[in-house]
């Protein structure tokens, strides 16, 4: 390798920035040279390419976000969006790319791959819907602020007898819900893994207020299918049974922002450089990732159109501990 591209694409989330860092600094550290892409697989097919130098990547391992700019881009989906974007990273004689994102970015890297670009995926996306890897970037600062809101919540909750619903972001994946519902000590979680219907929640809050709960936490991913809707609905027609009042909050893009937490940073960080270690390698059409403490690679074409599993044994857990 001599030259090398990277990118941050689809949903942004905390610690793409030091992935960018640690990915250009481990390049230069190599003799090669770095060019940042602007906005994604957006910025290939548009020839946005600047180069990267050491300073350029200074002072922005803390802030959340992407200096780079991420974006959707449908075009990249099809051949011919692919064939311009090929285009521009030869006629910048770019080598390979490291592609800083989520699932359908990485299924971007995985078509790029199959049509012979020396691509290496870098996971980063606050659902954590990636196969292949642990934990992506992001999802450990959204998890905390989602675990701020519900902390908050629950003293207002308590304070006025209520039940809260907090919806949480994740797409078709649960593990914000699910690891913001276990720490923030849930009555119930409800994910797309592991779905709840209504009756069943109503069920749970009613014998909570019989048990002498004060408040009570319902937390319900995005894209848990028996969504808040239901729940709304049905809580309007047993109001007077169940006994807590219920209040909704939507948290939305609020924990996608932010100051990137201390294990998203060290993390970011050691996926950028892995990223460029496995190039150094000659490894490429491959996801890095980190499985049980372990740097690892995965090829492309085995983690597309995958999920990883959730762990759907934490939300007995969390209904046992709801006693
Ligand atoms: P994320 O990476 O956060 O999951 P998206 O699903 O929006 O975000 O995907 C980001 C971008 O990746 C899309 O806008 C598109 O350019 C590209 N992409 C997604 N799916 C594919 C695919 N099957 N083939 C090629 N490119 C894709």
């Amino acid at each position: 390798m001599k030259r090398i591209a990277v990118l941050t694409s689809g949903g942004d989330a905390s610690g793409m920035n030091a992935a960018v860092r640690a990915v250009t600094r481990s390049a230069l550290a190599q003799g090669w040279e770095v060019f940042g892409v602007r906005n994604g697989y957006a910025g290939l097919l548009a020839d946005a390419f600047e180069p990267l130098a050491a300073r350029d990547v200074g002072g922005i391992i803390q802030r959340g976000g992407t200096i780079l700019g991420s974006a959707r881009c449908p075009q990249f989906a099809e051949p011919a969006g692919r064939a311009q974007a090929l285009a521009h990273l030869a006629a910048h004689g770019i080598d390979a790319l490291v592609v800083v994102g989520g699932n359908g970015s990485q299924s971007g890297s995985a078509s790029l791959a199959r049509e012979g670009f020396p691509v290496v995926g870098v996971p980063s996306t606050i659902d954590n819907d990636l196969y292949g890897n642990d934990v992506s970037i992001g999802a450990d600062t959204a998890i905390n602020v989602t675990l701020e809101a519900i902390d908050r919540l629950r003293t207002t909750a308590s304070s006025h007898h209520r039940a809260f619903l907090v919806e949480t972001m994740g797409r078709n994946c649960g593990y914000i819900a699910l690891m913001a519902g276990i720490g923030g000590g849930a009555e119930v979680i409800a994910i797309p893994e592991s779905e709840v219907e209504a009756p069943e929640v109503a069920e749970r809050l009613r014998a909570a207020y019989r048990r002498g709960k004060s408040h009570a936490l319902v937390v319900v991913a995005e894209g848990a299918k028996h969504g808040v809707q239901a729940l709304l609905k049905l809580y309007g027609e047993q109001r007077a049974s169940i006994g807590f009042d219920l209040r909704l909050t939507r948290l939305g893009h609020v924990v996608r922002g932010g100051v990137p937490s201390a294990v998203d940073r060290v993390l970011a960080t050691r996926l950028g450089a892995a990223a460029v270690d496995s190039l150094a390698g000659n490894r490429h059409g491959v996801l890095v990732g980190m499985q049980r403490g372990e740097i690892t690679a995965t090829s492309l074409s085995e983690i597309t159109g995958r999920m990883r599993p959730a762990d759907t044994a934490l939300v007995e857990l969390a209904r046992v501990l709801a006693m």
